[in-house]
């Protein structure tokens, strides 16, 4: 990978990347077209990287499709798949790691130990290995994005991050990989986190910007449904993560679990001022 990466760049190639863990819907084939667009060569990485699964995840059963991927890559289509196997992407006697502090902190990253160390190690090791000008990530992993933002800053890596807003099912649901561990009551019972969010925005664009009052807002929707078991709900600054504020713009934040599925989503509350 790294030597064909290396030879595109001497052509004056602009390379695009798209790191995912395959398995692939529409969400991730939003992003392999805007790479598509910004670039002349895209290059599309599947892994699922049990450096970012806690032991007591889902890693052995993460949903996995190799050639249906393959498939509807072909139909962005994407110039190169990397998918590496687990050993040569990490090999046992691996020693080195990459760790962003402050905004992986809170969020997910208090509910994960260790996963996104596991995220920005493998993608620092994805940007050595392709090379790319430019990579997209999704905004619905949040907290995954404003963490590799960081890293990319912190550590002076030549690629410049894309984010790529949230897409959703027709109904609200955010897409994931994940959704196909629902099953059908449990699909609509997932669908209160979504619906939670968008109360939380109405309020917010009606004018009320005290965080307390926003997640109060969201809380309600999702206490209708007793069968989300609330992992948290959070309103942070949209930027650092950090505590909000009602004069910046905000980050409305949830991860719940709908039966033993780990669902994630969440909204920016963007300051009208
Ligand atoms: P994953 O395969 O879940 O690791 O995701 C690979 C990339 O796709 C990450 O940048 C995710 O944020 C992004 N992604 C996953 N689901 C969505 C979605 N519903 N909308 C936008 N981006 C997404």
């Amino acid at each position: 990978m790294r030597r064909i990466a290396e030879d595109l760049r001497r052509r004056d190639g602009t390379i695009a990347f798209v790191p995912t863990m395959g398995f692939l819907h529409d969400g991730h084939l939003a992003l392999m077209r805007e790479g598509r667009q910004r670039a002349s060569v895209l290059v599309v990485s599947i892994f699922v990287n049990p450096s970012q699964f806690g032991p007591n995840e889902d890693f052995e059963r993460y949903p996995r499709a190799l050639q249906k991927d393959l498939e509807k890559i072909e139909r962005i289509p994407a110039d190169y798949v990397f998918a590496p196997d687990t050993r040569a992407m990490l090999p046992a006697d691996t020693e080195t790691w990459v760790e962003v502090t402050g905004v992986t902190r809170g969020l997910c990253g208090a509910h994960r130990p260790g996963h996104f160390r596991g995220v920005t190690t493998i993608v620092a090791k994805l940007f050595n290995l392709v090379q790319p000008h430019i990579a997209i990530f999704g905004e619905k992993d949040f907290q995954q994005l404003r963490a590799i933002q960081k890293m990319v800053h912190d550590l002076n890596f030549a690629v410049e991050i894309i984010p790529h807003p949230i897409v959703r099912e027709p109904d609200g649901l955010a897409m994931s990989s994940r959704n196909a561990y629902l099953s059908p009551k449990q699909r609509n019972e997932a669908l209160a986190l979504s619906q939670s969010l968008f109360a939380a925005r109405e309020l917010s664009a009606a004018g009320t910007r005290d965080p307390d009052a926003i997640v109060q807002a969201a809380r309600r929707v999702l206490d209708r449904s007793a069968d989300i078991k609330l992992e948290y709900l959070e309103a942070v600054d949209w930027e650092t993560l950090a505590k909000p504020s009602a004069h910046r713009s905000m980050l409305l934040a949830v991860a719940a679990r709908v039966g033993d599925t780990r669902l994630i989503d969440n909204i920016a509350l963007h300051n009208p001022a």
